[in-house]
C-alpha cells in the first residue's frame, strides 16, 4: 500500500497554523546547525482570508525579533481607541459613552495592528525558509494516521523515538468543498470553528481513492500544533476540560456601507435587547463584526451549522446596530462559533512530543488572543527545543516549556471566561440593574485585562532558566541592581548611542532573535577608575577559558554565538574611544555593535536607559536577557560566580570542549612614542 523505509527528522511539527508556523521559524535559526524540521499540514493551500487577525503589542515585539515587523507594519491596519456604545438609560437609544485607548500609551513601542491569519503565517513561513536556505516549508496535503512513542529511547535525546506515519493526500482530498466558498465568493470559516465536532472535522478528509502513498517517519521530537480538535493530542489520549456557554457568535468580514460613525475604531457595542457587536477595522477596508446571534445550544451541544449564514449574522447586526443602517459592498469571509474555554490537562509527552497553541487552549476570540498565545507557545518552546536538539542546552529545560505556558494558558482562560461572560450578557438597565452586566465594570474589565491582552503580564517563575528568588533554581537575582526590569518578564527596548558610529538605536534591534543568551553588561562610568577595572575583571573572566562564553560555546561556532556579551556605559561617549574597552569579550575587532552609550544622541533625544532600566550608575549590572526576549537573570559585575550557576543548570558544556579562550588578535591605535615625526 504505498508503504516506504522511514525516514528520519529531528523535528516534526503537525499543523502550520500561527503555532506550527512559529516553530518552523524559530527552529530554521538552528538549520545552520544542522537540525533538520519537517512541517505536515492536512489542506492543500494556505490560508487566504478570515480566521484571527488581531496581533498584540508582545507578538509585535517578537516579529521585530525575527526581522520582519516592517512587512507587518506596511501591510496591517493599526488600532488606536476602543469607543464604547450602550443603551441610554431614559430613551434605550445607542450613545457613545466612552473611548480608551487601545495599547495602553508606554507600554510598547508596537500597538496592536490587524492583519489576517494567512498573512501572518506567510510571513513567518518565508523567514523560515529564507533562515534554512530554502530547507524548510510546509508539506501539504499531508495526513498523519499513527503515532506511537518507544518509551524506552525517551531519555536517550539522540534518538528518534517517535514514529509517525503520514498520508499523502491528492488535490481534492485535501481541498474539501467546504473551504472552496459559495457561489457569490464568499468564504466560510465553519468548518474550522468550534461549531464542529472533531469526528465532522475529520470527515472532511476522508481518504479516498487516489492517497496511495504512506510515508514513516521517524523523528526525535514531535510538535503538535494542529488546532482546536488536535489529533496528535488526542494519539496521547490527554484530555481537554473546560466548559462551554449557550452562546453562539457570528463572525462576518465586509467592507461595509453605513452611516455608524465609528466603523473604523474598534468599537464594544452593547444595544438593549437586540445583542453585542464588536467591532474590528482591518486592512483593504475591510471590517470585521463579532455578532451575538438570537441563538442557544446546550452546553455539549452541536449547534445547527445551516443557521449561521452570511444573512442571518447581518440581519441581527442590523437589529443591534439600528437606527444606524448597515450595508456592505462585498462579503469576504464568515464563520460563527460556540464559546467555550477550554485548556488541556498537559501539554505533551516524556518531554519529546509537545502540544502547542489551540491544541492547548481554546476560548472566545473576541479578546483577540488565540493567535498571539499560539506563536508565543511556539517561541517559548522553540529556542529551548533547537538548543537542546542540537546539543546546546540540557534536556532538562525542555520541562520549563509546560511549567511556563500552562500558567500562562490558564491565565488566559480566566480572562476570557470573564471577559465573553460580561460581553454576551445583556445591559442591567436603570429599572432592573441587578440583572444582566454592569456596562462600567464590562470597560473596567477591558481597560484593566488590556496589560494581558497586549501580552505584557506574563511574569516566568523561578526556574532553572529563571533566577528569581531561588525556590526552584539555584540562583537568587540581585534585583534590586536593576530595579526596573524584573526577571521573568519580558525585556523591554530603550534607545542608546552606538559608541562606534553616534547612531540612535533601539537596545533590543541590536539582540534580534537568533537562538543566543545575551549578556547586557552595564559597567557604569567608564571614565572613572573603578569602573573600568570592574569591566577588565569581567572581561579577563569572559576571555578565559573557564568563562559561560568559553565552556558553552563548541569551536566551530562563531565566539559569540551562544552567549553575546553587549555594552551599555554611561560615560559621556566623547570621553571614552573604542580601543578604551576590553578586547575581545566587551569591544571585538571590527564589530561595532558590541559598545553603546546611554546618553543623548544627536537626533532622537535621550534614551536614559540606567534611569529606565532601574541600574545605578555607580553600581552597574549584568542582565542576562534569554533568547526569547526574557530577563533570566540580574547580577553584578563581579557576580561571575552567579553567571557559572546559572548557565550550569541547563547549558551543556561543549563536546570539542569548547572554545579556548581568546583566540582573537588585538587591534590596537598607534603607539605614538613609537611612530616616526
Ligand atoms: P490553527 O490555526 O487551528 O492551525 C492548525 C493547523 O493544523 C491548520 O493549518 C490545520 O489544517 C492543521 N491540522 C489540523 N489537524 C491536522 C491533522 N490531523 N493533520 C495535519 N494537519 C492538521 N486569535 C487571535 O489571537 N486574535 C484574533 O483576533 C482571533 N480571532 C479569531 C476569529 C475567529 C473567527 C476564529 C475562529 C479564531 C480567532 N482567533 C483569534 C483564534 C485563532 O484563529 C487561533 O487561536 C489560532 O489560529 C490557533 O493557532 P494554531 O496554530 O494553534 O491552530
Amino acid at each position: 500500500n504505498g508503504h516506504s523505509q522511514p525516514s528520519l527528522v529531528d523535528v516534526a511539527i503537525i499543523g502550520a497554523g500561527p503555532a506550527g508556523c512559529m516553530a518552523a521559524d524559530v527552529l530554521s535559526r538552528f538549520s545552520a546547525r544542522g537540525l533538520t524540521v519537517r512541517v505536515f499540514d492536512k489542506r492543500s493551500a494556505k490560508l487566504d482570508n478570515g480566521q484571527a487577525d488581531g496581533l498584540n503589542s508582545r507578538t509585535l515585539e517578537i516579529f521585530e525579533s525575527l526581522g520582519f515587523i516592517e512587512n507587518i507594519e506596511k501591510e496591517g491596519s493599526r488600532m488606536s481607541e476602543i469607543n464604547f456604545w450602550n443603551p441610554c438609560h431614559e430613551t434605550g437609544r445607542l450613545i457613545r459613552t466612552a473611548k480608551i485607548p487601545d495599547t495602553i500609551p508606554g507600554l510598547s513601542r508596537f500597538q496592536q495592528t490587524i492583519l489576517h491569519q494567512g498573512r501572518v503565517e506567510a510571513n513567518l513561513l518565508e523567514d523560515a525558509l529564507k533562515h534554512s536556505n530554502g530547507t524548510i516549508a510546509p508539506e501539504r496535503s499531508m495526513l498523519p494516521e499513527s503515532l506511537s512513542i518507544d518509551e524506552s529511547l525517551v531519555t536517550d535525546h539522540d534518538s528518534h523515538p517517535i514514529t509517525l506515519q503520514v498520508r499523502h493526500l491528492s488535490e481534492d482530498e485535501s481541498n474539501p468543498d467546504a473551504y472552496k466558498g459559495d457561489e457569490k465568493g464568499v468564504r466560510s470559516g465553519l468548518f474550522r470553528s468550534s461549531l464542529l465536532s472533531a469526528a465532522e472535522e475529520e470527515a472532511l478528509y476522508k481518504k479516498g481513492e487516489k492517497a496511495q502513498r504512506v510515508e514513516t517517519v521517524k523523528a526525535r521530537y514531535l510538535i503538535g500544533c494542529d488546532g482546536a480538535h488536535s489529533w496528535t493530542r488526542r494519539q496521547l489520549g490527554v484530555k481537554m476540560l473546560g466548559d462551554q456557554t449557550n452562546f453562539v457568535w457570528g463572525v462576518l468580514d465586509l467592507v461595509p456601507r453605513t452611516n455608524f460613525p465609528d466603523i473604523r475604531m474598534r468599537c464594544a457595542i452593547h444595544s438593549a435587547n437586540a445583542g453585542s457587536i464588536m467591532i474590528i477595522p482591518q486592512e483593504r477596508d475591510l471590517v470585521r463584526l463579532y455578532i451575538q446571534l438570537p441563538i442557544q445550544v446546550k452546553p455539549g451541544a452541536y449547534l445547527d451549522k445551516s443557521k449561521v449564514t452570511p444573512d442571518s449574522i447581518l440581519d441581527t447586526a442590523r437589529k443591534i446596530l439600528h437606527p444606524y443602517t448597515l450595508d456592505y459592498e462585498h462579503i469576504d469571509w464568515f464563520t460563527g462559533y460556540h464559546i467555550g474555554q477550554r485548556l488541556t490537562e498537559s501539554f505533551g509527552a516524556h518531554n519529546r512530543v509537545f502540544l502547542a497553541g489551540d491544541a492547548c487552549h481554546t476560548h472566545s476570540p473576541k479578546a483577540g488572543q488565540g493567535m498571539n498565545t499560539s506563536m508565543q507557545d511556539t517561541w517559548n518552546l522553540c529556542w529551548k527545543l533547537g538548543s537542546v536538539a542540537t546539543g546546546l542546552a540540557k534536556p532538562e529545560l525542555l520541562q520549563t516549556y509546560s511549567d511556563e505556558r500552562q500558567v500562562v494558558a490558564k491565565t488566559l482562560i480566566d480572562f476570557d471566561t470573564k471577559f465573553s461572560k460580561l460581553f454576551s450578557g445583556k445591559p442591567a438597565s436603570a429599572t432592573d440593574v441587578d440583572e444582566g452586566v454592569d456596562l462600567k465594570e464590562f470597560k473596567d474589565v477591558f481597560a484593566t485585562g488590556n496589560l494581558f491582552a497586549a501580552g505584557m503580564s506574563i511574569n516566568y517563575a523561578d526556574s532553572i532558566v529563571v533566577g528569581k528568588d531561588g525556590s526552584r533554581g539555584a540562583v537568587t537575582s540581585k534585583q534590586h541592581l536593576a530595579s526596573k526590569l524584573p526577571v521573568g518578564e519580558r525585556f523591554y527596548s530603550a534607545q542608546v548611542v552606538n559608541q562606534a558610529s553616534a547612531t540612535a538605536d533601539e537596545l533590543t534591534t541590536r539582540i534580534p532573535f537568533t537562538g543566543a543568551f545575551r549578556l547586557l553588561v552595564f559597567p557604569g562610568d567608564i571614565s572613572k577608575p573603578a569602573a573600568k577595572e570592574r569591566l577588565q575583571k569581567l572581561a579577563d573572566y569572559l576571555d578565559s577559558p573557564e568563562s559561560v562564553v568559553s565552556k558553552y560555546t563548541p569551536g566551530d561556532l562563531p565566539r559569540w554565538a551562544v552567549i553575546d556579551p553587549v555594552t551599555i556605559h554611561c560615560a559621556e561617549r566623547t570621553e571614552v574611544e573604542l580601543y578604551d574597552f576590553p578586547q575581545p569579550s566587551i569591544f571585538h575587532p571590527h564589530n561595532y555593535k558590541r559598545i553603546y552609550c546611554d546618553g543623548p544622541s544627536h537626533h532622537r533625544g535621550d534614551g536614559k536607559a540606567y534611569e529606565t532600566y532601574g541600574i545605578s550608575k555607580e553600581e552597574g549590572a549584568i542582565v542576562v536577557v534569554r533568547p526569547d526576549q526574557y530577563t533570566g537573570l540580574v547580577v553584578g559585575l563581579e557576580d561571575t560566580d552567579m553567571l557559572d550557576a546559572y548557565f550550569a543548570q541547563f547549558m551543556q558544556p561543549a563536546k570539542d570542549g569548547g572554545y579556548p579562550g581568546a583566540k582573537v588578535t588585538k587591534v590596537l591605535p598607534p603607539d605614538w612614542s613609537k611612530v616616526a615625526h
